[in-house]
């Protein structure tokens, strides 16, 4: 190839950048730094109640002007621009529930002289990955005088945990083998293994249940009927690890999709000179839909910003609010499936992303045919674009598989109902809703980097006139 014809063809391809080729040393630096704080912020938030109390305390030491909270599952922070809220706002919306098993209302029995809780999946699991491993309870009871008390046991390594029982491989050929995988564990034995000593003498009916709820008494002075208004997750026992000899992946459960949670809540601290009104918001129940009063589809966003704005001693209808949502972007920030080496044939490969190579900027989500998308305008993906490249985010572009493959939808399409500019962008990760689910510290870094940007964003940009 001569000069000419390869200086033509770094002119005219696209190819997406590894961030390690990209940054100096004094910016790997700060990507391994982020990634402690990141660890810190997972081992303190396993569920969508941890994460929304730890991110509320966080932001009133760090003086965030306004927080709102709704049922402690959904929190808003806010930071007011230098411009007026209603010209619109920048809001980056991530979710911080997780798949998980959720204790059934009567979980509590015995069998065979061993005791167990049931349980209820929430969100899209592979169940085998929940058997033979260490198990932690995290939650709320609700006692029946109205008292409300938390749960946390299997973090500490001086707790105890809890597990799930697997068949012996001796005896697993008809029961598991011969079945397919999606059909191999049931869902009713999903059981989880709490103990094995009984509570009274050989004529006790029911005294290992009887031990158990001996000790819930003893240490929460709850009883049986108090488990029905509970919220207890059973979730993975265990903190957030790096892996590799390099330390470049961090191993943890819940990434999807608190690593956009956590690099969304650290832009908005550290945003400085905002123009607009930026706005980060968490919310609950993606995994099942974004349904019900702290999921995506409630109108969560109108209220806050209806009080928000009242704060301010402005009087403005409903019309304004939807008015100032139209003239407002939006990050839906979720994690994509990175291209898996191992099932490399379920990508196309030419428009996966990739470990390593920056937040992934999705235009469209949904499955078989854009089905339940919220599809970006070129425009507004045209202005992301040329937010990112100036300010030096290292980004790609990432559709979630095959077209006609599976696929995934996000909390975009909710609020891109108000008629705000939305796109989906987060990092992409390995073995999505596992146990331990694997990122890279480099795109953590972009991702935080990318919503700081976009945060401290203006209109100046020729490509708003599209807008008026
Ligand atoms: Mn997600
Ligand atoms: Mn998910």
């Amino acid at each position: 190839m001569d000069q000419e014809t390869k200086k033509l063809k770094e002119q005219l391809f696209y190819e997406p950048k590894l961030v390690w080729d990209e940054i100096d040393e004094e910016e790997k630096k700060k990507v391994f730094s982020l990634a402690e704080e990141y660890k810190e912020f997972l081992n303190n938030a396993k569920t969508e109640r941890e994460a929304v109390s730890f991110i509320e305390a966080y932001a009133k030491r760090a003086g965030i002007p306004v927080i709102k909270t709704f049922r402690n599952k959904v929190i808003a922070l806010v930071k007011p621009g230098k411009e007026d809220i209603l010209s619109g706002i920048r809001l980056i919306i991530a979710h911080v529930d997780a798949p998980r098993l959720d204790l059934k209302q009567r979980p509590v029995y015995e069998k065979w002289d061993m005791s167990f809780l049931k349980t209820h999946y929430y969100g899209g699991i592979k169940k085998y990955q929940w058997l033979a491993r260490p198990l932690a309870i995290h939650g709320r009871i609700v006692k029946a005088d109205g008292t409300a008390i938390d749960i946390k046991i299997g973090e500490d390594e001086n707790d105890p945990v809890f597990t799930i029982l697997d068949l012996l491989p001796h005896l697993a050929k008809k029961e598991q083998y011969e079945k397919k995988l999606a059909d191999a564990i049931e869902a009713e034995k999903l059981n989880v293994l709490i103990g094995a000593l009984p509570f009274g003498d050989k004529e006790t009916k029911d005294r290992f249940k009887l031990a158990v709820l001996k000790k819930l008494h003893e240490d929460y002075g709850i009883i049986e009927e108090d488990l029905i208004s509970a919220e207890l997750e059973v979730v993975p026992a265990g903190r957030a690890r790096d892996v590799g000899f390099d330390r470049s992946l961090i191993g943890a459960y819940a990434q999807d999709d608190r690593i956009c949670v956590f690099s969304a809540f650290k832009a908005i601290l550290d945003c400085d000179q905002n123009q607009k009104t930026a706005v980060a918001l968490f919310v609950d129940k993606e995994e099942i839909g974004s349904d019900g009063a702290t999921g995506a589809k409630a109108k969560l966003l109108e209220l806050f910003l209806s009080d928000i704005i009242k704060g301010i001693g402005k009087q403005v209808s409903v019309a304004d609010i939807y008015h100032m949502l139209s003239k407002s972007k939006a990050i839906s920030a979720d994690v994509n499936g990175a291209l898996d080496p191992d099932y490399e044939d379920l990508h196309e490969k030419q428009n996966a992303a990739r470990l390593g190579y920056g937040v992934c900027v999705t235009k469209f989500t949904g499955h078989r045919g854009k089905y339940e998308a919220n599809d970006a305008d070129a425009e507004y993906v045209g202005w992301i674009r040329r937010l990112f490249n100036k300010n030096k985010v290292i980004w790609q572009t990432g559709e979630l598989g095959k077209v006609d493959e599976g696929g995934g939808g996000t909390v975009a399409k909710f609020i891109a109902y108000y008629g705000v500019e939305m796109v989906d962008c987060g990092p992409a990760i390995l073995s999505m809703h596992s146990p331990f689910e694997i990122s890279h510290k480099g795109d953590l870094y972009m991702t935080y980097k990318s919503y700081k940007a976009f945060f401290e964003s203006s209109d100046e940009d020729k490509i708003d006139e599209c807008y008026s």
